[in-house]
C-alpha cells in the first residue's frame, strides 16, 4: 500500500518537475523572438518627489504576453534570459524602447521626467554595453541626464569590481544617473558605495512594508548613509498613506509604489506627464511632522 502511494507520488513529482522544466525551456527559447512577435511591452511607474509631488522619472518595467502562457512576470523570465547572452539583446530592446518613449513625453511646465531602466549585472559586464547605451541615446536623441540606470547590489560584489566600475564610471561621465535598486537586500559594501559613481539608492520594498510594524531602523540607517555620501533616497513599494507619511517624516527624497501610481501602459502616460499626478495634500505641504 505504502509502496504504491510512494510510487504514485514519485510519478506525480516527476511529471510536475518535467512540466516546470518544460515551461522554463519554452520561455527561454520563446523570449528570443518575443520582441519581433510584438509580445513585449513596457509599463511605466512614476517616481515622485516628496517635496513637491513632481514626477522625477518613470521606471520602465518589462511585460511579456506569451501566446500560450499569458502574462509571464519578469521575475520568472529575466533570470532565464540572464543565463545566456540573450539578456544583452533583450536589454538593448528595453533601453531603445524606453528612450524613444521618453522622447515623446511632454511636460506641462518645468523639467521633463527622466526614464529609469533596469539593467542586469550581466549587461554591465559586457564590454560593448557602454557604447551600446551611447548609440541608443544618440539615435533616440534622449539627453543622458534624463536616463537613470537601475542596478542591483550585485555590482558591489568583489568579483565584479574591475569591469563594472569601468562601465559605471563611463556611464556616469556621460551624465547618466546610476541608481542602486532593492537597496539593503544584497551584498552592500560601504566603501564600494562610496567609490562607485552612485547617484541614488532605492530602499527595498520589504523595508517599506516593515514600517507597518514600526521597523524604521534600516530605513533611518540607509538615509543617514545616503546623506553622508550625497545620494538621493527613493523608497519603492509604497502601498499606503501611513507608509508614505512615515517615509516623509524620515526624510526620504522620492516615493514610488501602488499608493502613488501603479505601472501604466506607455500610451496612457503620454499626454499627462509630469503633472497629472495627485498626491495627498498631507504629503505636499508643511514641514515634516515631529514624532
Ligand atoms: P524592481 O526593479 O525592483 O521593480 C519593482 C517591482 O515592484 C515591479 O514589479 C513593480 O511592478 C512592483 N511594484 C511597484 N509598486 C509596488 C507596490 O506598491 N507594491 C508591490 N508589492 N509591488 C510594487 P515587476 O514589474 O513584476 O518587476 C519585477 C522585477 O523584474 C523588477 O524589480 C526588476 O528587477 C525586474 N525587471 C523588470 N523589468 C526589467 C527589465 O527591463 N530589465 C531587467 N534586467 N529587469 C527587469
Ligand atoms: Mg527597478
Ligand atoms: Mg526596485
Ligand atoms: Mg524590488
Amino acid at each position: 500500500e505504502l509502496k504504491r502511494l510512494g510510487r504514485g507520488y514519485f510519478l506525480f513529482y516527476r511529471k510536475e518537475l518535467a512540466s516546470r522544466q518544460r515551461r522554463r525551456m519554452d520561455l527561454a527559447f520563446d523570449v528570443l523572438s518575443a520582441g519581433d512577435n510584438n509580445e513585449l511591452r513596457l509599463a511605466y511607474q512614476p517616481v515622485v518627489s516628496v517635496k513637491d509631488g513632481r514626477v522625477e522619472s518613470l521606471e520602465a518595467l518589462l511585460r511579456w504576453s506569451h501566446p500560450r502562457f499569458g502574462n509571464v512576470p519578469p521575475e520568472e523570465f529575466i533570470p532565464l534570459v540572464e543565463e545566456s547572452a540573450a539578456i544583452n539583446t533583450l536589454g538593448a530592446w528595453v533601453l531603445n524602447r524606453a528612450c524613444s518613449d521618453a522622447m515623446r513625453w511632454q511636460a506641462g511646465e518645468g523639467r521633463l521626467p527622466g526614464v529609469a531602466v533596469n539593467v542586469s549585472v550581466i549587461q554591465l559586464r559586457d564590454p560593448l554595453f557602454v557604447q551600446r547605451v551611447a548609440d541608443i541615446l544618440s539615435q533616440t536623441g534622449l539627453p543622458p541626464s534624463r536616463l537613470d540606470l537601475e542596478v542591483t547590489e550585485t555590482v558591489f560584489e568583489p568579483d565584479n569590481a574591475e569591469r563594472i566600475s569601468l562601465s559605471l564610471a563611463a556611464l556616469s561621465a556621460m551624465g547618466i544617473h546610476i541608481h542602486v535598486d532593492d537597496f539593503g537586500t544584497g551584498y552592500s559594501s560601504l566603501s564600494r558605495l562610496h567609490a562607485l559613481p552612485i547617484d541614488a539608492i532605492k530602499i527595498d520594498r520589504s523595508f517599506v512594508a516593515g514600517l507597518d510594524t514600526g521597523a524604521t531602523a534600516i530605513i533611518e540607517g540607509a538615509i543617514l548613509i545616503a546623506r553622508r555620501f550625497g545620494l538621493t533616497t527613493i523608497a519603492e513599494g509604497v502601498e499606503t498613506l501611513s507608509q508614505a507619511a512615515a517615509l516623509h517624516r524620515l526624510g526620504v527624497d522620492r516615493l514610488q509604489g501602488y499608493f502613488i501610481c501603479h505601472p501604466q501602459a506607455a500610451a496612457r502616460l503620454m499626454p499627462v506627464a509630469p503633472d497629472w499626478l495627485e498626491l495627498p495634500g498631507s504629503l505636499l505641504v508643511g514641514a515634516p511632522q515631529e514624532n
